[in-house]
């Protein structure tokens, strides 16, 4: 049983899963750096344990101390949210090593799918379809050219440590290569310490779909259906939503069946997001596997109408999943749109400052808001500067992008700049509204959206 869980997360994140161990009756712990004193998880939470000075290394990123406190605490369990510790493995085994409920998957798991090469081997015995390229350990020049040569540009390069859209590039044509290996091999060891890369073909209009995924302690597993996330700038996401528009139940049935496949090939347990790309031929293939909870888990939450942190928790303590997959159901259409601190017209340079003015929408049965800040509080240099996530549901994707539309028009924002505007200029762009949806979308529209 978990009689007290321990946040080792900040900001909205943090904040979303204490609202979950209320309801649950669950006792929590928040834990904070010298910048976040006053922050919203701080003052929700039952008790909060002071960590360090503001930059992540000497505060959220303290794994060893944060078991410390949460043992002197009385701790029963740990969850990491997404980003800070969330994927690390080490964490994971600390916690096991302190008897202390690590709420994610097994740290084995954690390790299995953080490398992108390594993960591909997995799921390629598995029978996961895979994009086709080369995921080798052979790694020098010649070998990663020959293997680009062969299967025929374009083709994509890929930091095997990678995230967040870095040590990527793409490659035209042959003579390119040479230049792109090393611009990505540079990006990907300043980023990440490690070179390895992998060779993906490159295909030109794909769409992101994810599967979110979860599975128990005594073999189940189901899937939540989808998310499209093909609305990005430089690999990040903007808009999410569920379900993926115009997508056939033979193929949601299809993913939700490789991705249970792939998870269950790691042994894995938790929540968990098996990523594709959704070519325009419906063929898809896998891409990754986060070993976590997802900033765009909302969506899931309003089309199945479950509580995804709950099914976290009730893994957790070793119980049996809260449904199964017939016992699942999608209805209606739900958005999220990423409400950020960055200036679109300036490459998404983030912005800081005070808040001094924070109007938001106000909250109903379909327009839900996850933040971590109010009116007076700072967004800092030394975390993402996101300031909520509005997640809106309609009973079909007409009704639910008018009422994004209209929850956007809500914000008034003062004291930094925003994305909003562009938000909405998405939102409204008319292969949005028809759902002409690709992970190229930004770049095609460029001119009619910044
Ligand atoms: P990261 O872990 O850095 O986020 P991913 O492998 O998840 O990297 O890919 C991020 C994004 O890059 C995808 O959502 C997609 O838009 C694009 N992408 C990745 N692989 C390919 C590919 N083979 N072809 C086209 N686009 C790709």
């Amino acid at each position: 049983m978990i009689n007290k869980l321990l946040i080792a997360n900040r900001g909205e994140i943090a904040c979303r899963i204490i609202k979950t161990a209320n309801a649950q009756g669950i006792k929590t712990v928040a834990v904070y750096s010298e910048a976040d004193k006053n922050a919203q998880h701080v003052k929700m939470a039952d008790e909060a344990v002071f960590l360090g000075p503001s930059p992540s290394k000497e505060s959220y990123l303290r794994g060893e101390l944060i078991v410390e406190k949460a043992k002197e605490l009385g701790v029963d369990a740990i969850h990491p949210g997404y980003g800070f510790l969330s994927e690390n493995a080490e964490f994971a085994n600390l916690c096991a090593k302190n008897d202390i409920i690590f709420v994610g998957p097994p740290a084995s798991a954690i390790h299995a799918m953080g490398s992108k090469s390594a993960a591909k081997h997995i799921m390629e015995q598995a029978g996961v379809p895979l994009v086709p390229g080369y995921h080798g350990d052979e790694q020098s020049e010649a070998v990663l050219k020959n293997a680009a040569d062969d299967m025929g540009y374009p083709v994509l390069l890929k930091a095997a440590a990678g995230g967040g859209g870095k040590g990527m590039r793409q490659v035209w044509n042959s003579d390119e290569f040479s230049q792109a290996l090393n611009a990505a091999k540079r990006e990907s060891m300043a980023s990440f310490g490690d070179d390895h890369m992998l060779v993906e073909k490159y295909l030109t209009r794909p769409r992101h779909v994810e599967i979110q995924v979860f599975c128990d302690t005594h073999g189940n597993g189901v899937y939540l259906f989808e998310r499209d996330c093909s609305v990005q700038r430089r690999h990040q996401k903007i808009i999410e939503e569920a379900p993926a528009p115009n997508m056939s139940p033979s193929i949601r049935e299809k993913m939700g069946e490789a991705a249970i496949l792939a998870a269950q090939a790691i042994d894995y347990v938790g929540a968990g997001t098996v990523e594709f790309l959704l070519d325009e031929d419906e063929s898809f293939y896998f891409m990754e596997m986060n070993t976590r909870l997802q900033v765009e888990h909302p969506v899931t939450e309003m089309i199945t109408r479950e509580d995804l942190v709950y099914w976290q928790l009730t893994i957790a303590e070793g119980k049996p999943l809260p449904k199964n997959q017939n016992e699942l159901t999608l209805t209606g259409h739900a958005f999220e749109a990423r409400i950020y601190a960055e200036d679109p017209s300036n490459e998404f340079l983030p912005s800081t400052g005070n808040l001094a003015l924070l109007r938001t929408p106000k909250e109903t049965d379909v327009v839900r808001v996850d933040t971590g800040v109010v009116e007076g509080d700072e967004v800092s240099v030394f975390y993402d500067p996101m300031i909520a996530k509005l997640v809106v549901w309609g009973e079909n994707r007409e009704i639910a992008l008018k009422r994004l539309i209209s929850a956007l028009g809500e914000y008034y924002i003062d004291g930094v700049s925003t994305n909003i505007d562009f938000l909405k200029r998405v939102a409204a762009h008319p292969a949005f509204v028809s759902a002409e949806l690709t992970t190229t979308f930004v770049e095609k529209h460029h001119d009619s959206l910044f």
